[in-house]
């Protein structure tokens, strides 16, 4: 028997066959089993994802001898005509080659006769948007008055293109990229049919490389059954393909999210010395950050395209980064994405979009300058007073270390309770007295307490779940407010410190309302908003 390659081998057959269109099948199985069928469809979406193999399906469930039927029997002339591409009743033009007035002529004139054998005459244009525009309005007059025995099936790839009249005139299906976890349970399926081992991990590989493209994974596969036999590795496709493995990608963006320009740069230079395609290795970065994103608004949104390994570092990931920089980081490595596309040196534009990135991610987002300028402006009054304390020899870096990102480190304690609980508990009550009752401070202060004092350090504990509410709210800023508050009191220095303790409630979700008032009632927001005369949406 001669070769055959899996696409065509494994072509979908019947509705249930499609991967990854289910809204598509479904609406035309309803179609055809009520009856209900337009004079003309359009499928529309990106090549290789089976606009043709539907609309071949159509056909079938169209002109198969026990149709109109939702499940074509495969094996009647029809049937098997249709599938091998020479129905008499079926003619297909590739609106590529055949987009003259003159094709378009002929199509009109042939319209008129009734069908060889089957039930319907069905035109199938492929790239129908090739089609010029005398051929597009010749076509318009057969489409607005079709012979009941004929169905027009359309398939573009670039709808924007064709007429709107013609548009109007078609029931449109947009297929979709198929997701990658379909994808590679498609290739499992085909080969374990063709008696080939191929790892999970490989399989997660094709289907990423293919995009969405289902015919694509197919011919890699079948390129990888020709070079590498039949047992076939991740390392296998990545070296067959210049691909990167995924979990580079991983070490990629952790590395650049942790600021480490010389350890990046490095994984970038090994990756180029092993031959690795540059352009895709941007693609795949853009494509986690990407993930990354939407894995930050939503984490179930992406399970359908991600192994549960790449949820881990997902996960982990999210941590790393607020999602205003998330975004940034996307458009600057677009933007490099686009000088490579024609550069000689593509490793060259990529390194700068790496030194560029983990630059800006160490500058200060708007939200911080915000922040800033709140503290230099209470920074004057909070010299005046502290004043005593610098000449007493305490200088003001020492006490901005204490204040410093160090003692925000949010340290899980003993159990055991600390010393002088009682009196931590009384001077708290003092503090929380002279707290503003609006404001970032008051929201801070009402979701922590006090669990004790350790020398100079005055211990508010949180319940873990609070973790990263409290370190959006601890800021230099306020933690210094609360010192001063502490210093007024009692007459000495203080350094907060914020510990996550079990055992203590979680602030309620009532507070996330107030919290979000507390947010438009703080003082600085109020001025922000006058000064740019804006306003908050809610
Ligand atoms: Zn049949």
């Amino acid at each position: 028997m001669s070769y055959e390659v899996f696409a065509r081998k494994y072509r979908p057959q019947t509705f249930d066959d499609l991967v990854g269109q289910a809204h598509v099948s479904r609406t035309l199985k309803n179609a055809v089993a009520q009856n209900r069928l337009a004079h003309a469809y359009l499928f529309v979406g990106p090549r290789g994802i089976g606009k043709t193999s539907t609309a071949r399906i159509l056909a079938k469930s169209l002109n198969c001898i026990h149709g109109p039927t939702v499940t074509p029997c495969g094996v009647c002339d029809n049937c098997r005509e249709i599938a091998a591409g020479n129905s008499l009743d079926v003619i297909e033009i590739d609106g590529a080659s055949n987009n003259s007035v003159e094709d378009v002529r002929q199509l009109r004139d042939n319209v008129r006769y009734a069908p060889a054998k089957g039930r319907y005459k069905i035109y199938l244009i492929d790239e129908v948007h090739m089609l010029s525009a005398q051929a597009f309005n010749a076509l318009l007059k057969t489409l607005e008055e079709p012979p009941a025995h004929v169905k027009f099936i359309f398939a573009t790839t670039e709808p924007q293109k064709v007429l709107p009249t013609i548009l109007s005139r078609c029931q449109r299906f947009d297929l979709h990229r198929i997701p990658a976890n379909l994808i590679a349970q498609h290739l499992q399926f085909i080969a374990g049919k063709e008696k080939i081992t191929l790892e999970p991990a490989a399989a997660h590989a094709i289907a990423r490389g293919a995009e969405g493209g289902l015919r694509d994974a197919e011919s890699m596969l079948d390129q990888l059954v020709a070079f590498c036999g039949e047992k076939i590795g991740e390392s296998d496709v990545l070296n067959v393909f210049g691909f990167t493995s995924e979990q580079t990608v991983v070490e990629l963006t952790g590395r650049i999210l942790q600021g480490e320009t010389p350890a990046t740069l490095e994984l970038l230079y090994e990756q180029s010395e092993n031959g690795k395609d540059m352009m895709r290795l941007m693609s795949d970065l853009i494509v986690y950050l990407r993930d990354l994103l939407v894995f930050k608004a939503k984490p179930d949104a992406v399970k359908e395209d991600v192994d549960p390994d790449l949820q881990k570092s997902l996960t982990a990931h999210a941590g790393l980064i607020a999602t205003d920089r998330l975004l940034e980081l996307i458009d600057q490595f677009a933007a490099a994405e686009g000088r490579m596309k024609w550069a000689p040196n593509k490793k060259l534009h990529f390194e700068v979009a790496i030194i560029k990135a983990i630059q800006s991610l160490g500058q200060a987002t708007l939200d911080e300058v915000i922040e800033k300028l709140g503290e230099l402006r209470n920074g004057k009054t909070v010299s005046q007073k502290e004043s005593p304390s610098v000449a007493a020899g305490v200088s003001p870096a020492s006490q901005n270390a204490a204040a410093g990102p160090a003692a925000t480190t949010a340290t899980r304690v003993a159990e055991t309770a600390p010393p002088d609980e009682p009196y931590s508990i009384e001077l708290w009550q003092k503090i929380l007295a002279k707290i503003p009752v609006k404001g970032f401070l008051r929201t801070l202060s009402e979701s922590i307490r006090p669990i004790g004092i350790d020398g100079r350090n005055f211990l508010l504990g949180h319940s873990p779940d609070d973790k990263s509410k409290i370190e959006a709210l601890a800021s230099a800023n306020n933690r210094r407010q609360l010192e001063m508050l502490l210093k007024e009191a009692t007459g000495r220095d203080w350094s907060v410190k914020f510990v996550a303790k079990d055992g203590i409630p979680p602030s309620s979700a009532v507070d996330a309302a107030k919290s979000a008032q507390s947010f438009k009632d703080d003082p600085l927001i109020q001025e922000a908003l006058e000064m740019f005369n804006a306003q908050i949406k809610s």
